[in-house]
Formats: structure tokens, C-alpha cells, sequence
């Protein structure tokens, strides 16, 4: 008789526990950023602020969609992306910086967790969703990572949308680089306002105040259990031509493996390059056996803080645990679950 109920005790202690895990397990998960940098309450009129968080919501709504008719991460961090690339609110596709001569030159890379297949591109121009294009050159070519005129050439054979340059050319953006390079400003960071000029950091004192609106990234764990990351940019204004930043580099600025983390980056790409953020913060959770918020905490807040480079990142798990991780004043940030509904986020709480 004891005996039965000390079953049935374990029986429930088993069944209540197995529950919980799976109440606490999302069966799916997507998490994006816009750019991280001075993102202060003073520096965006709350017109904007609402336009940006409103493209956030679209772009979680976009791959919620996918996510939940059973859809593939990969798939859901493309057309998340996607949509903040069309967004002229943020330094990807259409709203991209300019470079020092007055171009747009867009870096993007994207990545599998199931199979650590990976894709990238950079310094292309006229490509309207540089996510596709790394994701093609994932797909459809034997290589990881294409630039310039050959990897246009590629997107031209592969039927990938193109734009002219005009549909790049953004007013805030040109005010921007007329601006930095009135004050003779060195590579501008799009989010913080600083630029690296042979004389060192100089302040913004651009009058629109606008540099703080960044990369975008998106990370997603599915129903299958996969994860992938994707990451999209414009770089940084007034970037030298052929300037490569931590966007495009697997390992620098995305990463994804299913047996830890999936991770996207935005921040000054120089730093994010040496520090290989996005490897860094899976490799500590399978070498070192720490937790996602842990690893994200000591490459982010310890080491990128410790070098002095500024920025954030998104991150996921395989156990749909969610990291948005920065060390400047804000971050555009947005996330959703299959239990949790879509909420974003700016400055830090
Ligand atoms: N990481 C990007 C770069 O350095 C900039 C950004 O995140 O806004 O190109």
C-alpha cells in the first residue's frame, strides 16, 4: 500500500516535472535586432520610435508566420530580415549608410545550425535583400563567402532582386554622410554617433542626431529543434571602399549550431572581428559548459568591454532560451515565442 503511493508520488513528481520542461520549452522562438549604439529616449521623437517599433512587430509577425506552420528557422530569419531590409529605418538594404564615396556597399551572411552550413557576401551594391544573396551563395554555390562584382554576377545568375541606386538613397542617410564628412570625420559607427577619425574618437554632432540606427540580425530556433542566424548591413558611414565589418564573417558577426547557440551581432565591426563574438559565445557553451546568458554575458560585457567595442547581440539556444545582450544604451530588439507574444524593445530597461 506505502509502497503504491510512493509510486504514485514519483509518478506525479515525474509527470509534473516533464510538464513544466515542456511548459518552459518553446517550441519555437525567433529573436531580431535593429543596431545597437546611444540609443537615449532624447534621440528619437516619439513619432519615429513608434514607426520603428511598428517595423520590429512586422518583421517578428513575418516570421512568426513561418514558424508556426511548422516552418524552418532558416526560412524565418530570411523573411524576418527581409523586412528590415525594406524598412528605411535601418542600416540594411534600403536604408543602408553610405560609404566614403558617396556608395552603398551591403555585407550579409546567414547560417544553418543543423549542418553548420553557411553563406555570406560583402561589399555588393544594387542587391535589394543582401539575405538572399547569402543565403544563395549558402545554397546554390560550393562556396561561404563571395564579394563584390562576383558575387553580383552571381545574383544576377541566380535571378536575385536588384535595385537601383536611388531606391538606396535614403535623405536622413545622405544628411548623415554630408554631415560626417563636413566635420571630416573618419568610418562613422551608424549607431553611436562616434566616428574614428586620424585624430580618434570624435563626437556626432550631426544636427538630425541620427546615427543610431544599425544592423539588423535575426536569430530562431523551430519545431524541429534547428536554429539559425542571419545578420544584414550597411557597414558604417564613411567606411573606406572595400571595408569589410563582422557582418558578413561566420564566426565573427553570426553563428549557429544546433548542439549550443545561435547568435547575431551588431556593434563596431573592428572589435566584433578580433573578438569573434558570435563563435566565442557558442564555443563557451560547448567547451566550457556555460549557459547562453553566461557566455553571452562574458564575451559582451567582459571582453568586447574590456577592448573598449561597443555594441550587442541576440541569441538563442537549442532549449529556446533567449539572450539580448549589450553594452551601449540601447539596442533595437525584438522577440517572441510560441508562449510569449511578440514584444520590442529599445533602450535598456
Ligand atoms: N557591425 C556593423 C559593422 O561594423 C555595424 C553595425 O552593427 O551597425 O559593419
Amino acid at each position: 500500500m506505502w509502497g503504491k503511493t510512493v509510486k504514485a508520488v514519483i509518478l506525479a513528481m515525474t509527470i509534473g516535472e516533464s510538464m513544466s520542461i515542456a511548459n518552459d520549452t518553446p517550441d519555437y522562438a525567433l529573436v531580431i535586432h535593429g543596431g545597437a549604439g546611444t540609443i537615449t529616449p532624447d534621440k528619437l521623437t516619439p513619432e519615429l520610435e513608434a514607426t520603428i517599433r511598428k517595423d520590429l512587430l512586422a518583421a517578428l509577425a513575418a516570421g512568426q508566420r513561418i514558424l508556426a506552420q511548422n516552418g524552418s528557422a532558416l526560412d524565418a530569419i530570411t523573411e524576418t530580415i527581409q523586412v528590415l531590409e525594406n524598412s528605411p529605418h535601418f542600416n540594411a538594404g534600403r536604408g543602408a549608410v553610405f560609404t566614403a564615396e558617396g556608395t552603398n556597399e551591403l555585407d550579409s551572411s546567414i547560417m544553418d545550425g543543423r549542418n553548420l552550413d553557411a553563406g555570406a557576401i560583402s561589399g555588393v551594391r544594387n542587391i535589394k535583400n543582401p539575405i538572399t544573396l547569402a543565403r544563395a551563395v549558402m545554397e546554390k554555390s560550393p562556396h561561404v563567402m563571395m564579394q563584390g562584382h562576383g558575387a553580383e554576377a552571381f545574383a544576377k545568375e541566380q535571378g536575385i532582386e536588384t535595385a537601383n541606386d536611388a531606391y538606396f538613397h535614403t535623405d536622413h542617410r545622405w544628411q548623415q554622410y554630408e554631415d560626417a564628412k563636413a566635420r571630416k570625420a573618419g568610418p562613422l559607427l551608424d549607431h553611436d554617433g562616434k566616428g574614428t577619425s586620424q585624430e580618434g574618437p570624435s563626437i556626432n554632432k550631426a544636427t538630425n542626431g541620427d546615427y543610431k540606427f544599425g544592423t539588423v540580425g535575426a536569430v530562431a530556433l523551430d519545431r524541429a529543434g534547428n536554429l539559425a542566424a542571419g545578420t544584414s548591413t550597411g557597414g558604417m558611414t564613411l567606411k573606406m571602399h572595400g571595408r569589410v565589418g563582422d557582418s558578413p564573417i561566420i564566426g565573427a558577426g553570426t553563428y549557429a549550431n544546433n548542439q549550443s547557440c545561435a547568435v547575431s551581432a551588431t556593434g563596431h565591426g573592428e572589435f566584433f572581428i578580433r573578438a569573434t563574438v558570435a563563435r566565442n559565445i557558442c564555443a563557451l557553451m560547448e567547451y566550457a559548459g556555460l549557459g547562453l546568458q553566461e557566455a553571452a554575458d562574458q564575451i559582451v560585457l567582459q571582453q568586447l568591454v574590456e577592448m573598449k567595442g561597443e555594441g550587442g547581440i541576440i541569441a538563442i539556444d537549442k532549449e529556446g532560451n533567449i539572450s539580448m545582450t549589450f553594452n551601449t544604451p540601447g539596442m533595437f530588439r525584438g522577440s517572441l515565442t510560441n508562449h510569449k507574444e511578440a514584444s520590442v524593445a529599445i533602450y535598456k530597461d
